[in-house]
């Protein structure tokens, strides 16, 4: 925590020290403000950045504040976002846990009522379900574009939609199971073309295109909607 004047409360930040940095750079995104520093620079240098960019800094922390959706509350009832629809939750004591889609219900058999029960239940069939259709997708999009089937992974993560490698693996958050299909496709585009370009250069989008022309529409409505792919 650092105190930036007598009257402006403290901004917390995340200070990342980088070989070869040379710059002090300022992100905001879901984790809060995240700074990145060159190893040497001192601490007066990097609270001066701060300093200079504290009303960006908290205007952009507020959009992020109001972008926070709270977790589902995991009750019979409950409605949770799936391939852009939504779900309505019905719970069954059993014992043995279950979960089945029928049409927008999602049935589950838990072993009690209690949230975390409830979530883990939940949150295994998103997994589930995520891998399948990420799976199926990466190999109808890949093929169709002639290129080779990578293998399909699922992440954790709340920010990092997709990820790959020089091994071709593909990397996607299972919460992106909640996105429209059209905007999964497109992450899935994206991470495509990565195996053939591993950067974003202009070789790279032009690649993009080629896979999912609609990418800019897509891309956008992943960035204004992916908030709600993160409360749980
Ligand atoms: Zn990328």
């Amino acid at each position: 925590m650092l105190a930036l004047s007598g009257e402006a409360p403290a901004l917390a930040y995340t200070l990342v020290r980088r070989r070869g940095r040379r710059s002090v750079g300022l992100r905001v995104d879901s984790a809060g403000l995240t700074v990145s520093a060159p190893l040497s620079a001192p601490l007066s240098r990097i609270e001066t950045a701060i300093v200079e960019s504290e009303g960006w800094i908290r205007r952009k922390l507020e959009v992020w504040l109001a972008r926070q959706v709270p977790e589902p509350s995991w009750d019979a009832g409950a409605t949770l976002p799936f391939l852009g629809a939504h779900l309505t939750l019905e719970v069954r004591i059993a014992g043995r846990a279950a979960a089945e889609k029928a049409g927008d219900v999602l049935r589950i058999r838990a072993r009690s009522l209690e949230a975390a029960e409830i979530r883990r239940v939940v949150e295994a069939f998103y997994r589930r379900s995520a891998l399948l259709h990420f799976a199926e997708r990466t190999f109808v999009l890949a093929r169709s574009a002639g290129l080779g089937t990578p293998r399909v992974f699922l992440s954790s993560a709340k920010s990092r939609w997709g990820s790959c490698n020089s091994r071709r693996e593909i990397r996607l958050s299972w919460r992106l199971i909640k996105a429209p299909p059209e905007v999964i496709d497109y992450v899935i585009c994206h991470e495509l073309a990565h195996l053939r370009h591993m950067n974003h250069s202009p070789a790279f989008w032009s690649e993009v295109e080629r896979l999912c022309p609609e990418h800019r529409r897509l891309r956008a409505q992943l960035e204004d909607s992916d908030h709600l792919y993160r409360s749980f």
